[in-house]
């Protein structure tokens, strides 16, 4: 099968069929270009503007979803998409090469906070990182109604699975997006508003969700690796969304915790910033209950080696769902996350 590279005007999302794409962005750098792998199958019920897309390696240290999507393109068979499928296993190229979170070997940026005013489109925010989130919005943001942004933990933190979506003020499509997330099968699924729109903290799930799209973003894992459960989530998840739009033909039926019904519903609620540098012990597991009060960690300082550590308390009852992987944690750093279950 021969990847074609084009640039990202020649992309064809309306004809049927599959095409394999690397989608050429100028490098600022070497004579070349940044080649994100993009494929596109369009089956004969597709309609204008709906489809559904999945990304991966939107962090480039994050390998759940890149599996589970590199599985997905030579599982899924073209005479079975009826509608538009939009797969991307590495979206940050340039961060992924390099085995990071940022586009360290480029311009440095974290590609989920670039989805800002004029990403990609003014001088000043020119870089790779930046002109990636213009082709998103440009090229692929118009042709699907479903996001699914695959992340997990990378070097930062370690999570319970989850699946999120955010709260709107429309019950329908709040109904929808969560039913979305169970599917997946993990242990959590995270309910929470949005932050507003034209904020600088700029998400890609963020600004698919400020379009009115059925978006999903996932924590599938933690410590660069590709965690077991977390790419079966992650396939499942992807899968369940693309037959229930009606976009590929087949039966799925549920897997994890939401077919035995352990998942919890949760709001992400108290989180507890490292007030010092030092190094994180958890005394529990993320996905395990803590009650109102209970220290679930110890925060050490080995260089005030014979005081007490800070103790990091659960500012209510509720699910432990993140906690910082690396021991050694950053001054303001989130080290602790705990939810409160609401179904
Ligand atoms: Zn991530």
């Amino acid at each position: 099968m021969a990847r074609e590279i084009v640039s990202p005007e020649q992309i064809d999302m309306e004809s049927p069929g599959r095409r394999d794409y690397w989608v050429a962005l100028g490098h600022t750098s070497i004579w070349g270009s940044h080649l994100i792998p993009l494929t596109v199958m369009v089956g004969p019920q597709a309609k204008p503007g709906e489809g559904l897309v999945a990304f991966g390696g939107n962090h480039g240290n994050e390998y759940e979803g890149p599996v589970a999507i590199k599985h997905l393109l030579r599982e899924i068979r073209t005479e079975d998409v009826l509608g538009r499928l939009v797969l991307v296993p590495v979206l940050n190229v340039a961060a992924f090469r390099v085995s990071a979170r940022e586009s360290t070997g480029d311009d440095g940026f974290n590609l989920n906070r670039v989805f800002v005013e004029g990403a990609g489109t003014t001088p000043a925010m020119a870089g790779i990182t930046h002109r990636i989130a213009a082709f998103v919005r440009q090229s692929i943001w118009p042709h699907v109604h479903i996001a699914i942004d695959l992340h997990s933990g990378g070097e930062v933190a370690r999570f319970a699975h989850w699946a999120g979506f955010f709260t709107c003020a429309d019950p329908e499509l709040n109904q929808r997006r969560e039913q979305m997330a169970r599917w997946f099968g993990t242990r959590i699924v995270t309910a929470g508003p949005n932050s507003p729109p034209g904020g600088i903290l700029g998400g890609l799930h963020g600004d698919a969700d400020h379009l009115g799209k059925y978006a999903i973003g996932t924590e599938l894992g933690y410590g660069s690796s590709a965690d077991v459960r977390g790419v079966r989530y992650a396939r499942q998840g992807v899968l369940a969304a693309a037959i229930h739009h009606g976009l590929l033909k087949g039966k799925i039926e549920p897997i994890g915790h939401y077919a035995d019904g352990t998942q919890s519903l949760v709001r992400v609620s108290a989180s507890v910033a490292a007030p010092y540098p030092g190094h994180y012990e958890p005394l529990v597991e993320c996905g395990e209950k803590a009650a109102k009060g209970q220290t679930v960690a110890l925060l050490h300082d080995f260089y005030r080696l014979d005081e007490d550590p800070f103790e990091v308390v659960a500012a209510m009852a509720g699910i432990v769902v993140a906690q910082a992987w690396r021991a050694r944690v950053e001054q303001g750093q989130l080290i602790m996350m705990v939810a409160e279950e609401i179904g």
